[in-house]
């Protein structure tokens, strides 16, 4: 029997860690807007969780890579080189074209999807300040921060 922590080290948990922290802020939020706005509280998952899924699309797109497992693990291969990645939800452009719309119409459904927006991207914030100012570890897996610029690059 491998001691715990070596099981940890290569263990599928490990692998998800990112995801499951993405996925316990949006149980939160969405359990604090509950009694506010009910099931509706659930379309936080959407851009608080699934908004990953543009990393995916990438790839389908980009590497001809169709498998969604395979896809996460190159993702989260620290040794793999891929620069200038395009996420499109996670681009300036998305996030404040949504914001704007969400601040335009009121409308409570983009409100609750830009709650979800806002936490994902603060959270990503968060551990990328983690691993290069804390960890100075050396990214190389980057993604651009602006769709306009990666179209003139690509
Ligand atoms: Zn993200």
């Amino acid at each position: 029997m491998r001691p715990w922590h070596n099981i940890y080290k290569f263990s599928l948990v490990k692998k998800f860690m990112y995801l499951i922290y993405h996925f316990i802020s949006c149980i939160i939020l969405a359990l604090i807007l509950f009694p506010f706005y009910s099931y509706y509280s659930l379309l936080i998952f959407i851009f608080g969780f699934f908004i990953d899924f543009d990393h995916y699309f990438y790839d389908i797109l980009r590497n001809k890579e169709l498998n969604l497992i395979n896809s996460y693990k190159k993702h989260m291969n620290k040794e793999l080189i891929r620069k200038d990645q395009l996420h499109i939800f996670h681009t300036l452009e998305f996030i404040i074209s949504f914001l704007l719309l969400t601040l335009s119409s009121e409308n409570i459904y983009l409100l609750l999807l830009s709650m979800g927006l806002t936490l994902h991207l603060i959270l990503d914030f968060i551990y990328e300040i983690y691993v290069v100012v804390i960890r100075k570890e050396e990214q190389k897996q980057t993604r651009t921060w602006s769709l306009t610029l990666w179209i003139i690059k690509n």
